[in-house]
């Protein structure tokens, strides 16, 4: 369970949040939508402890972590942040490696992961040699890999073509429904908040405040039914 309460903060004396206030629930999927530059981003790196608020408490699991990197959250960042000199199983492996987990034990568990993202091959590239999408399954696999209870994701298919992106919104499904982990997603787009979250948060424009919260009122589509029929095609 993740309990954001009253987070205030300001960028030379301009708020961007004001005692803003969330929660996720256990194994509870949430999007957050809204303008460029309301402050989702900052929020963010709030509740992963990368940026300090003003005021205010960030809670995960009964323990208050306000301001504290590491244990439980992973990250998936807006646009690629691999590190250039790690192989992609290196990159995956990192979180473990930092919590001191043996090299075979981390090395069998990022292989799982990239094998979850369809990288089993790529597991000795750098991350030069992978394209834009294969570096967000990197992402991916590397955030779910150190097993956090939440995984913050701040657009992370955001600079993806189309069918790249359906396909990673799926291979993220996939994950998602056998671990079952809280999620707060960031994205721009209302179809993709609507395909993957059960609740969506609607922020303004800065300083941000909850506009809107949806709770999404159907399962899952499938995507094969989201696709036209192919005499639409003709
Ligand atoms: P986008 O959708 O474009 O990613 P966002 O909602 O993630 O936008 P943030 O990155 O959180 O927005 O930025 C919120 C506001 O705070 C913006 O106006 C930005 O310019 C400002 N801001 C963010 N970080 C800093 C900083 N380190 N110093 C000064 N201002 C900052
Ligand atoms: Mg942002």
């Amino acid at each position: 369970h993740l309990t954001v309460s009253n987070i205030s903060k300001s960028f030379a004396g301009l708020p961007v949040l004001v005692e803003q206030s969330l929660e996720v629930q256990e194994g509870e999927f949430v999007a957050l939508l809204g303008p460029s530059g309301c402050g989702k981003s900052t929020l963010l790196q709030i509740i992963n402890g990368l940026v300090s608020a003003d005021s205010g408490r960030v809670v995960l699991d009964g323990k208050d972590i306000t301001g504290r990197t590491g244990s439980g959250r992973g990250m998936v960042f807006q646009g690629s942040d691999l590190f250039p000199w790690r192989t992609a199983l290196e990159n995956v492996a990192f979180g473990l490696e930092v919590m001191g987990v043996s090299k075979a034990e981390r090395t069998r568990r990022a292989m799982h992961y990239l094998h979850m993202v369809g990288l089993d091959g790529a597991a000795d590239k750098w991350p030069h040699q992978l394209s834009g999408g294969m570096q967000q399954r990197v992402g991916i696999a590397r955030a779910f890999c150190i097993q956090p209870s939440l995984l913050l994701m701040d657009e992370p298919f955001g600079a993806l073509d189309v069918q790249t992106r359906d396909i990673l919104q799926d291979e993220l499904v996939r994950i998602w429904e056998a671990e079952r982990k809280m999620v707060l997603f960031v994205t721009h787009g209302i179809e993709e908040a609507l395909y993957l979250a059960d609740r969506i948060l609607v922020f303004s424009k800065r300083p941000a405040h909850v506009l809107k919260e949806i709770t999404v009122p159907f399962e899952r589509p499938r995507r094969e039914d989201m696709k036209l029929a192919p005499e639409f095609l003709e």
